[in-house]
């Protein structure tokens, strides 16, 4: 195991506010820990930074070290970047402050804050700003990368709805981006990922939101081609008030939901209304009435922080995941086909295969427009495969790739890389299109020693 000595990090802690650990501290084992069980790290040292002058002596001694450094917010990357061996972690998760400024209906944020945390503070005023399905995922990582969840097709990608940033960058300096200052690393950052620097402030914009209604519908295995034609015909039809998803899952043992169903493989249909209206809702989702009847349904009116955290436990961190994801533009037969044959060969309980309705606002903001590419999906397919058993990776992965290359030929432009494994620089290229070469050239000039390169990396071009 790589250490570092204790006169060496005095160095760093002159004027340094956060926290150092090293292997055999207390909370090392604690804080080290990512949400990926795969990506068991122990790296030399972990430098949990309070404010923006921790974060620049932080980088600044990372670099003189000559190690590896990870840069870890919310800990949820499922390609492990937040972690390192024998590495530095740059740990954002103290900075956890939010500022609301209802007036002006933006929110500047502190990169430690996680969504559920964001979502309560901005739902004080009834506002909130596009994020992730699971509460306790990071906005850091989320952000860069894009950012999908209930308020997508309403309001646009989280990366769509920020407006402003502070970034440490490479070389130790602090700059603000914006529209109109450093315009083209603002580009960068609105789908870039952590390429460009260590983001110490995001600000978003804010929507009026309250409530959700959702509603959950189990049918049988078999009726999963059925439950995809039909959710392929009517989803895109559906107002941008509305989200939906058709998954292929194994129903949890949670009370939520029948005994009689737990442990079972079923196809589902996920569906919620933006407002929480009840009766408009039903009548909005009432194409998906023609689906054969289901073993099971339930809808609610819920706050939009109940609603955002609904699945927080179904999803628990130090389990083992490897998730590929694509573009659709349509479920066409041939789609449908890999999905019904693969899916229901599932390893594990709690892998599951989610196709998420897309468009609306996201689809408006032009390809080269940010950084994000797949701006044309119709749909997201997904496969999160998730299992407990370390002795099971290269058999579950093997599982998983198998089915994505099956699906390869079927899919559009774009690879959502916040949903993905870490990707070959080829496949990064694939990801982002026609946005690649100009991220190449901010590559260029805000990291040209690739610094910065755990992540879905955009080589520099020397
Ligand atoms: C259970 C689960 C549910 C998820 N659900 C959703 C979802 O609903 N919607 C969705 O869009 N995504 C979702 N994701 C994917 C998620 O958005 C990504 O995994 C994201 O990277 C997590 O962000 P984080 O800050 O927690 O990650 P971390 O692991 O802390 O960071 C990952 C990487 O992002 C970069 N990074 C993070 N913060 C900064 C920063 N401040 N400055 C510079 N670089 C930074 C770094 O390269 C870092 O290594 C989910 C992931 C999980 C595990």
């Amino acid at each position: 195991m790589t250490t570092i000595d204790t006169d060496t990090t005095e160095l760093l802690a002159a004027g340094f506010s956060g926290t150092l650990l090293r292997p055999g501290d207390a909370t090392y084992d604690e804080a080290r820990q990512v949400y990926n069980a795969m990506f068991d790290r122990h790296p030399a040292l972990i430098v949990q930074c309070r404010n923006t002058e921790d974060v620049v002596a932080a980088m600044k001694f990372a670099r003189a070290a000559g190690l590896e450094v990870a840069v870890r917010a919310g800990g949820h990357s499922i390609a492990g970047f937040s972690a390192c061996e024998g590495g530095i972690v740059i740990d954002l998760s103290l900075m956890k402050h939010v500022d609301v400024d209802p007036d002006r209906r933006i929110a500047r944020v502190q990169p430690g804050v996680l969504l559920g945390e964001l979502d309560a503070a901005t739902q004080e005023h009834g506002l909130a700003t596009p994020l992730g399905f699971i509460s306790v995922t990071g906005v850091g990582g989320l952000t860069l990368n894009g950012g999908i969840g209930w308020l997508t097709r309403k309001h646009g990608l989280s990366c769509d709805n920020l407006v402003a940033a502070e970034v440490v960058l490479a070389n130790g300096s602090v700059v603000r981006a914006n529209d109109t200052e450093n315009s083209e690393l603002m580009w960068g950052l609105r789908g870039g990922g952590g390429n460009f620097g260590i983001v110490t402030s995001f600000e978003y914009r804010l929507h009026e939101i309250s409530d959700v209604y959702f509603e959950m519908r189990f049918y049988d295995a078999a009726a999963l081609g059925d439950v995809l034609r039909l959710f392929g015909a009517c989803g895109p039809a559906l107002a941008e008030d509305c989200v939906g998803g058709a998954v292929a899952m194994t129903v949890p043992h949670s009370e939520m939901f029948p005994e009689q169903l737990h442990g079972q493989f079923v196809a589902a249909l996920l569906l919620g209304h933006l407002g929480g209206d009840e009766a408009e809702a039903k009548q909005a989702f009432a194409p998906f009435d023609a689906a054969p009847a289901p073993l099971f349904a339930m809808g609610m009116t819920v706050p939009y922080v109940v609603a955002q955290s609904m699945q927080d436990e179904d999803m628990p961190s130090g389990r083992q995941n490897y998730w590929k994801a694509g573009n659709l533009r349509g479920l066409t037969e041939d789609v449908i086909d890999v999905l019904t044959t693969r899916a229901p060969t599932v390893l594990s309980p709690h892998a599951q295969v989610m196709v998420l309705l897309l468009g609306g606002a996201m689809g408006r903001v032009g390809e080269t427009d940010t950084a994000y590419c797949g701006r044309d999906a119709v749909f997201n397919v997904s496969i999160d495969n998730i299992w407990e058993d370390p002795a099971e990776n290269e058999e579950q992965i093997a599982w998983s790739r198998a089915f994505y290359d099956t699906l390869a030929p079927h899919l559009s432009s774009g690879v959502y890389l916040n949903w993905a494994s870490e990707e070959s620089t080829d496949r990064v290229k694939y990801a982002y299109g026609p946005n690649y070469e100009r991220l190449v050239a901010l590559k260029d000039q805000y990291d040209p020693t690739n610094f910065f390169r755990r992540n879905q990396n955009i080589k520099p071009s020397t």
